[in-house]
């Protein structure tokens, strides 16, 4: 995670080829699909994004190992962010999605929102890689977020 902001850096990309991940990136594409890549405790099942070493129900870092998440989220809660970091172009909604099936709560900035289908506290959406900001050679800093399920019934 940056630590500067919510909404951590996945990749760098070079213009003209946005999808193309970096080799440190915390997500993988299967099926045409981003998933967010995290750590799982296999001793008491508790799943983690950000990454963590140690299982903090179990306090060992032995039973960690990579996960993979679901593509799915619920919104948990939601605003606008009118004030941002400079390269950042405010106002754009940030929400906090409940991912599935793993019952794990991660922040998130939020695109695809339209009059036709406003954010609501509870619906679904889905995960997908977008522009985050310029990376100022000539390329872009791409990042997770999510927007309204594009099967989702009008
Ligand atoms: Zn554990």
């Amino acid at each position: 995670m940056s630590g500067r902001n919510d909404a951590p850096d996945v990749g760098n990309a070079r213009a003209g080829n946005a999808a193309r991940p970096s080799s440190s990136r915390h997500y993988e594409v299967v099926d045409g699909r981003p998933h967010l890549i995290g750590t799982r405790c296999s001793a008491c099942g508790a799943a983690f994004f950000p990454p963590r070493h140690v299982c903090p129900n179990c306090l060992t870092d032995e039973s960690m190992e990579r996960w993979r998440f679901g593509n799915i989220g619920r919104l948990y809660a939601h605003t606008v962010i009118h004030i941002a970091s400079p390269e950042f172009n405010p106002p754009y909604p940030f929400g906090y999605l409940v991912l599935e099936p793993e019952n794990v709560r991660i922040p998130a900035m939020i695109t695809g929102v339209d009059d036709r289908f406003p954010l609501r506290t509870g619906m679904k959406m889905e995960m997908v890689l977008d522009k985050l900001r310029d990376d100022g050679a000539g390329g872009e800093v791409v990042t997770y977020k999510f927007r309204p399920l594009a099967d989702r019934q009008s």
